[in-house]
């Protein structure tokens, strides 16, 4: 099959040609790249064109693609059988590592991060005996109905505010708020101090770009949603294991706090984790469903291990030289090209917004020129350089990446964000 064969046939299969929105290139134009393999930092295209990706599959591949100790783990566990809808060793040792990494005490796996999210809120309200939930402006947590809600990544470049399909009656118990206003936050616990059951955040918000937290708006989030009785979940999906082996330390205070990504290795995963008394919630101990035939997947179990084993201290410090130094690259090239461009960076996470300061909230992130982001990424793509196909997208560097993959990323910005901009 080639390039266009693929795009052909899905385009008759799926709606949108794709199987999850971003994937289509709609905000980019352009024909998406399909991707046959990957391999360290590359992957490659069905006519045999190499990229260095930053795509990371959005967020998991911290290892790079197909890293070895990886593939052999789940080919172990495949060997061994596939599904048992039982208890077995590799979740107990996954659970382990983690709780040994986040000192969360208590955890359940689910198959992806939508279900972590709307699970961990399903405890909450539980928990409190209240329905209402925060959430901010732009920040993704999944595709469940009630968190639908001005969520960003791909809702954001498709410029819908929410979904067609989610009744008002369920929408209507989100209230959603700017991020980095505390003033709003207090506002909000002022009109409504008894009905909370939580508030979600990106502990980093990463699917808007990256917005950097003000350290104010922290310490009101950790602090007024507990002094009225409301939890607080920090929504760790992008960044735990991403900036540091376990979480990310943003928010200390958060009572539950959801995972997945990096933890899952590259297959499908998602986890909730928190203090007994509100884990032991979950059915069968207490009286929150919540249940899965595929969860604790001991392939899936075997890739998060194989990948954890993976990620030392030292790994995070070579991360942090290397993305440091992309983001350095890209520094200069936006001075040396005069374009109004930003970068922000946490860890191995990056964003590159077309506006001259990077945006404190999702109403500045919406000003970047989407259009000059377009240009960008189609002339990236042209350098052998494929960066997520959305602005509100974050780009990812892995330990695959070494310092001439990201020289050549840089030199390829250079021409790129001319293009982007013509004088
Ligand atoms: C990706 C993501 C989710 C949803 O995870 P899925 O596995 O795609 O369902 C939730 N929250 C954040 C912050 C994410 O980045």
């Amino acid at each position: 099959m080639t390039n266009e064969s693929i795009r052909e046939a899905a385009a008759g299969l799926f709606p949108g040609g794709v199987n999850s929105p971003v994937r289509s290139y709609r905000s980019v134009g352009g024909d998406p790249v399909p991707v046959v393999r990957g391999a360290g930092p590359y992957v490659f295209d069905a006519d045999g064109a190499r990229y260095i990706d930053y795509v990371g599959g959005f967020g998991p591949a911290i290892l790079g693609h197909a890293r070895p100790e990886v593939t052999r783990a789940i080919a172990e566990a495949a060997a061994e059988g596939l599904t048992f809808g039982a208890l077995g060793p590799r979740e107990v040792e996954l659970a382990a590592a983690i709780r040994e990494a986040t000192g969360l005490e208590r955890l359940r796996f689910l198959n992806s991060g939508t279900e972590a999210t709307m699970t961990a809120i399903r405890i909450a309200r539980a928990a409190t005996g209240r329905d209402l939930v925060v959430k901010f402006d732009g920040c993704y947590h999944g595709h469940s109905d009630g968190l639908l809600v001005r969520a960003g990544s791909g809702v954001a470049t498709l410029g819908m505010s929410d979904s067609a399909g989610v009744p008002q009656a369920v929408a209507g118990l989100t209230a959603v708020l700017p991020y980095n206003d505390p003033a709003a936050l207090i506002r909000w616990f002022d009109a409504h101090p008894a009905d909370t059951a939580a508030v979600i955040v990106e502990s980093i918000p990463a699917n808007v770009g990256i917005l950097a937290p003000d350290p104010e708006f922290l310490q009101v989030l950790q602090a007024v949603p507990r002094a009225h009785g409301a939890l607080l979940i920090a929504d760790e999906i992008i960044t735990g294991f991403r900036l540091a082996r376990g979480l990310s330390g943003v928010l200390p205070a958060a009572d539950l706090v959801t995972l997945g990504k990096i933890i899952g290795g590259g297959l499908p995963i998602g986890a909730i984790g928190g203090p007994a008394h509100l884990l032991g919630l979950l059915a069968p101990e207490g009286p929150v469903y919540q249940a899965g035939t595929f969860s604790a997947n001991p392939a899936v179990m075997a890739a998060g291990l194989a990948t954890l084993e993976l990620l030392t201290p030292a790994a995070y410090q070579r991360l942090e030289q290397v993305a440091r130094h992309l983001e350095n690259g890209l520094r200069t090239a936006i001075r040396r090209a005069e374009v109004p461009a930003s970068v922000v960076r946490y860890g191995s996470m990056l964003s590159l917004f077309f506006r001259p300061e990077p945006p404190r909230d999702y109403a500045q992130a919406r000003e970047a020129d989407t259009a000059a982001f377009a240009r960008f990424h189609r002339a990236m793509r042209a350098r052998g350089v494929l960066i997520p196909p959305s602005q509100f997208e974050t780009w990812f560097v892995s330990l695959a990446h070494n310092e001439p993959e990201i020289d050549a990323t840089v030199r390829a910005a250079a021409e790129a964000l001319r293009e982007a901009c013509p004088a």
